[in-house]
């Protein structure tokens, strides 16, 4: 039975989601354009283009098997599902905030009968009445942050990432609801359904994920050097140490590093006397 997944159709989310398919080898084909949904090439697995907001119900409603989207969109949704690999993209926390001029500092101090601006209705009713509060919860679609200027709102509740859009605003942030980021969401009945195509999906996305921010680095080094040198590149399981054809004194040392110690790595390596140092990309890192 083909897989059907949910991808957001445009937005924040979009690109990021189309591009980590592909990476981890889902033909989605040339021109995605405004299509509604793809057959993927060679394999039963169709992606269907819809709004990331969505994306819960219709995993819920078991119109699609699996999707992706931001952890925000299921807690908003209600919607039980299960969360088989966060994507470490699309970071944002849901965040009361205030006017600057306001003497509230704390949630504890908002007054009752308050009325707070929001696209997350449910996540912020639930928050109000976990804290004991009795605010009026005023819906909106959009551009939260506007409200209290305007004398729609006292406070809003709204989704920050960099918190650069609060301050533009003259609003100070006071608390936090919930921490999002993208993840691949699936119900309980596709797990069962599905639980092979799934797994599939979802590990070539994690040896994705795994792999961006790491380097695959090659060395010749010294012999009696190789002690310090798996200090500085560990690798996963240690590093690979070959034997260099016609030199006693080089081995060569290969080893996965986190790109961002690379450059303390290469000066450590020609300190130490290192030759034909390379680094190449990783397009795929299985752990496990
Ligand atoms: P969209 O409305 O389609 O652009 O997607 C919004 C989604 O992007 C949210 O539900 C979050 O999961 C994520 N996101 C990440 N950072 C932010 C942000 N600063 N504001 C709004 N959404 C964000």
């Amino acid at each position: 039975m083909t897989l059907k997944i949910g991808v957001p159709n445009k937005g924040r989310l979009n690109e990021r989601t189309v591009d980590l398919l592909r990476k981890a080898g889902l033909d989605l084909g040339e021109d995605i354009g405004r299509k509604l949904y793809v057959q993927i090439r060679n394999q039963d697995i169709e992606v269907m283009f819809v709004r990331a907001n969505d994306i819960p119900g219709f995993i819920d409603r078991g119109a699609i098997d699996m999707g992706i989207t931001g952890l925000d969109m299921m807690a908003e949704s209600g919607c039980q599902l299960h969360n088989a690999l966060n994507m470490q993209f699309g970071y944002c926390h849901l965040a009361v905030a205030v006017p600057m001029e306001s003497q509230v500092r704390d949630v504890k101090d908002i007054p009752d009968g308050s009325r707070i601006a929001t696209s997350f209705p449910r996540c912020t009713e639930e928050y109000f009445k976990s804290i004991g509060k009795d605010v009026e919860i005023l819906y909106i679609s959009g551009a939260a942050e506007i409200m209290p200027y305007l004398g729609v709102s006292d406070y809003i509740v709204d989704l920050v990432s960099t918190g650069s859009t609060l301050k533009m605003n003259r609003l100070v942030e006071i608390g936090t609801i919930l921490e999002s980021q993208a993840a691949v969401l699936v119900s309980e009945r596709a797990m069962k359904e599905h639980a092979r195509e799934i797994e599939e999906v979802t590990s070539a996305l994690s040896s994705v994920i795994s792999a961006e921010g790491r380097k695959y680095i090659m060395a010749d080094v010294p012999k009696e050097c190789l002690p310090k040198v798996r200090e500085i590149m560990p690798g996963i399981g240690g590093p690979t140490v070959l034997q260099l054809a016609g030199s006693d004194d080089y081995v060569a040392v290969h080893a996965v590093v986190e790109q961002d110690r690379i450059y303390s790595i290469i000066t450590d390596l020609k300190r130490m006397g290192a030759k034909g140092i390379l680094t190449m990309p990783i397009e795929r890192l299985v752990e496990r």
